[in-house]
């Protein structure tokens, strides 16, 4: 243990344990704030609801599991060791390796003494008077410290509808980002997938080969695309070994932190012939680039973004041979890229086994759960086994699934109760030295977490240097960032669609853009500009 563990006060029943700063979430975010407040020499804690490191790639198990960045795109930038001593083994990795590359990171740097694992933190109270946060952990534990930091995740709140009947059901139920850690024999089950977005897309090929009878329960259909995943030979790892200078680089440019960069030209200027050639080649290619690689304006003008989303249905028709259920998983209502684009492999070809049936909740809506399985309006289905794949309470789940209380006893769920507040993503008036270290940025997500996370730790160190106790934003300043982040999100076609972007997945919850609809580049110079001048918008006491 280091000296920061030193200044910490013994436990024992009833006693408060003290800290110069406390992190919750031990996932890519969370640890890497633990490493950088470790290297200011504070004394840290951090309380994890797991049983291990890794956030998303510890509780998102199922099948079939992976990210759709690009492996060398997605690893932790700040380590030159780790860049050459880590090999990813595929082009887009797999939750089994991003839980082991965590927990590498995790041992290499000396993180793991300074988790509490297991340790849900349920509630968060600001003492004006002493300028410190007091936690408590499984409603029972209590920690103190001067700085609180939630690298609480984005998409780690689960979400399950609530069904009528739901806990009536005899088999057995899964929600996929509580997946468990034993496998999970399918072979001749009768199972349920309800849901279709990104999760659902990865898993439903897979568990298609193993079960005896799948149902996917469909309620919006998504535009999915071809991901081309492969391994990664020994010349390609060299060759990423080679020029992390450059991809990193290149992935601070980028307006999304990816390598794909925007086509500057406007889709509707370009010959038809011409945009149908660079269409194909995009489709050609792996991961985003059909998105964050197609023309500029596909995400602004609704034109541009039509004529590109009618590409993508007849690539989806031309894959499915019953034309019924090709319409039903043609995305109609809302445009290419305003909801997250999931990336498949042999997803259309899982709908044309024999034993895959899809049903469209939209025409026949699910009425309840029952013992033997899922009641629609016109048919009951039995199942052995119900797979909810039904998502998440993204960005203000897990932040308002705590209780937290800052100045004047305000909640933060109160406070957030129209939506988002803060002031760069960063903070929310009112709840002082109170850091949200969740990207919300339109960014591969480590890519920006990194930034954050260095942001408030040199927040921090500026704090200490200067003889600062407390930052909060202004009101003023806050408001400002809202104005703005709206305004920008107006400009979008993001607004069309039902999604988790939106929050309009989730009912009762108030639809607002939950990210920041500009590029990654121009939030982290607006961060950046910020700190500089002072940390402008921003009262220190
Ligand atoms: C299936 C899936 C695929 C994804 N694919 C990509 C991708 O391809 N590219 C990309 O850029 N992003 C992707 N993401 C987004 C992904 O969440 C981020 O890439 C990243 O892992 C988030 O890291 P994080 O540390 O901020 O949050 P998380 O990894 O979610 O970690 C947050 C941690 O906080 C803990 N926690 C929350 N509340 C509490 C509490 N009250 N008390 C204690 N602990 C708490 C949680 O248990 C969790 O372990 C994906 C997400 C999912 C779910």
């Amino acid at each position: 243990m280091g000296d920061s563990e030193q200044q910490t006060t013994a436990t024992g029943p009833g006693s408060i344990e003290q800290f110069d700063a406390i992190v919750i979430g031990a996932g890519v975010s969370g640890l890497y704030q633990l490493y950088r407040l470790k290297q200011l020499g504070l004394s840290v804690r951090l309380y994890e609801d797991a049983s291990g490191v890794g956030g998303t790639w510890y509780w998102n198990r199922y099948p079939g599991c992976r990210f759709d960045s690009e492996s060398e795109t997605y690893g932790y930038s700040f380590s030159e060791e780790l860049l050459h001593e880590w090999d990813w083994k595929e082009h887009f990795s797999g939750q089994p390796e991003n839980e082991r590359y965590l927990n590498y990171v995790a041992d290499k740097f000396d993180l793991r003494p300074y988790i509490q694992f297991n340790s849900r933190v349920t509630s968060a109270v600001y003492d004006e008077k002493e300028h410190r946060w007091e936690i408590r952990i499984n409603n029972s534990q209590r920690a103190r410290a001067q700085f609180l930091v939630a690298a609480v995740g984005i998409l780690s709140a689960d979400y399950t509808p609530p069904f009528e009947g739901i806990e009536s059901f005899k088999g057995i139920s899964y929600h996929t980002s509580k997946w468990p850690k034993e496998q999970v024999d399918f072979t001749g089950k009768r199972v349920a997938v309800i849901g279709t977005g990104a999760t659902a897309v990865q898993l439903i090929p897979i568990i298609a080969k193993e079960v005896g009878h799948l149902t996917v329960f469909q309620r919006t259909p998504n535009y999915c695309a071809p991901l081309r995943n492969g391994l990664v030979d020994p010349e390609t790892q060299r060759r990423f070994k080679a020029t992390y200078p450059e991809i990193h680089k290149r992935i601070r440019e980028t307006p999304a932190g990816f390598t794909h960069d925007f086509d500057p030209r406007n889709a509707l200027e370009v010959p038809r012939e011409e945009r149908l050639a660079l269409y194909e080649e995009l489709w050609a290619q792996p991961g985003f680039k059909k998105w964050l690689g197609n023309f500029h304006d596909i995400m602004t003008s609704r034109e541009a973004n039509e004529d590109f989303a009618e590409f993508v249905r007849n690539k989806i028709r031309a894959r499915v041979k019953d034309p019924v259920v090709a319409e039903k998983l043609v995305p109609k209502d809302h445009p290419f890229g305003s909801k997250r684009i999931p990336l498949e492999t042999n997803y259309y070809e899982a709908y044309n086994r024999d034993n895959v049936l899809l049903v469209d909740v939209r025409e026949t809506p699910i009425e309840r759960i029952t013992p033997k399985g899922i009641k629609t309006s016109d048919a009951e289905y039995e199942f052995d086994v119900i797979i909810y794949a039904t998502g998440f309470d993204a960005v203000s789940g897990a932040l308002t699934r705590m209780d937290i209380r800052g100045e004047g006893g305000q909640t933060f769920k109160d406070r957030w109760a129209d939506g988002p507040r803060t002031y760069l993503g960063l903070q929310t008036a009112g709840f002082p030295n109170f850091f949200i270290a969740v990207n919300t940025a339109f960014c591969n997500y480590p890519v920006c977490a990194e930034f954050v996370c260095e942001w408030i730790a040199d927040c921090i160190r500026y704090m200490r240097e200067k003889g600062f106790a407390t930052i909060a934003p202004t009101p003023q300043a806050e408001e400002a960032w809202i104005e703005h982040a709206n305004e920008l999100a107006s400009r979008t076609l993001l607004s069309d669609a039902k999604s988790w972007f939106m929050g309009s997945n989730i009912p009762g919850k108030k639809r607002a853009l939950l990210l920041y609809a500009n590029t990654a580049p121009a939030y982290r110079a607006k961060c950046t500009e910020v700190a500089t001048k002072g940390y402008e918008g921003f009262e220190l006491e």
